[in-house]
């Protein structure tokens, strides 16, 4: 019987993504609204409400709590999101009251990759499985750290910042001020900055026509295309990227001794190209006697991942409580 239904919201940049979600993780309502970034909090708070107005008209089922992952610095236990990015005018916003206060609720906050990797510890992925290490990978490197079934947030919540881990101290800039971070060569705009760099020695690969059809954009999505007709260069850029991501990760697996990565996110839709070559690089890297433990897996949560995630912090957060 599936008796326990929550909301998962997920505030993005562009759209707030709300859904009613089972236990086992099944979305049986959704609804989709614009943001509105650029109007300042108060009316992406009331866009929020709107949202979760909407997947409440008419609804009988009962209701357990709402969970909200959103971008930025999240204290949970204060119901706060920071400085949000791409959320302009934030400063700080206690949202975990807004809400609670709104809908009568009780409300669970987290950042959006924290609550990826809890929404693959309940509901995908990490299941059967008790410490990994979850990275997404998008227009940023995020991350989050699940030990022995616990969320690892540091002492101010800003832990599992995987993106940041440098591979070259002399290596590329990266926007956190810092160089060689595995961000800086692997989110959106770095990786296809790379792309365009190499490809002026590759006047062999198909991704040159690509571009040219695209009005010279080009894409993670495209060098995928390119790599499914067999383009070298593009499956050669791919391999690259993940063993980049290998040698970043088998230095998060060397300091904690967690082997087991679940990546997720647009760029893993590269697929088993990156997905190898990501384990050669941390295998190649890892502490001998980690190599043989080194198991990179891909996330299971793929459409409304953020709704997945967010509505799994109500599941995770009140079964801690009960115990
Ligand atoms: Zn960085």
């Amino acid at each position: 019987m599936k008796n326990k239904y929550v909301i998962g919201v997920d505030l993005g940049g562009t759209n707030i993504k709300c859904g009613i979600v089972t236990e086992d993780g099944e979305i049986v309502k959704k609804v989709s609204v614009k943001t509105l970034a650029k109007k300042g909090p108060e009316t992406v708070i009331e866009q929020m409400k709107k949202g979760i107005k909407h997947l409440l008209e008419n609804e009988t089922k009962k209701i357990k709590g709402i969970g909200v992952g959103a971008p930025g610095i999240v204290k949970p236990k204060k119901g706060s999101v920071e400085n949000p990015p791409n959320l302009p005018g934030w400063g700080k916003v206690h949202l975990g009251n807004i809400l609670e206060q709104e809908f009568n609720y009780p409300v669970f906050l987290e950042n959006d990759a924290n609550a990826a990797a809890i929404g693959e510890m309940i509901f995908g992925a990490g299941k059967e499985i008790r410490s990994f290490i979850f990275v997404t990978l998008g227009t940023g490197v995020g991350g989050g750290i699940i030990h022995r079934k616990k969320l690892i947030r540091g002492d101010s919540g800003a832990a599992g910042e995987i993106g940041h881990v440098s591979i070259d101290y002399k290596g590329r800039k990266c926007n956190c001020g810092s160089r060689g971070c595995i961000e800086a060569y692997i989110g959106n705009a770095h990786l296809v900055d790379r792309a365009k760099r190499s490809l002026r020695y590759h006047p062999e690969s198909k991704l040159h026509r690509i571009i040219a059809e695209n009005n010279g954009y080009l894409s993670p999505r495209l060098i995928n295309e390119a790599a499914k007709q067999k383009d070298g260069f593009a499956l050669n850029f791919i391999r690259e990227s993940g063993k980049l991501l290998g040698y970043a990760l088998a230095s998060t697996i060397n300091v904690l001794d967690i082997p087991t990565i679940i990546i997720g996110g647009g760029t893993a839709g590269f697929g088993k190209p990156l997905f190898d070559s990501v384990k050669e690089g941390a295998v190649d890297r890892v502490l001998k006697s980690l190599k043989p433990k080194v198991n990179i897996l891909p996330a299971q949560l793929k459409n409304d991942a953020g709704i997945k995630g967010a509505s799994a912090l109500v599941f995770y957060n009140l079964k801690k409580k009960s115990k």
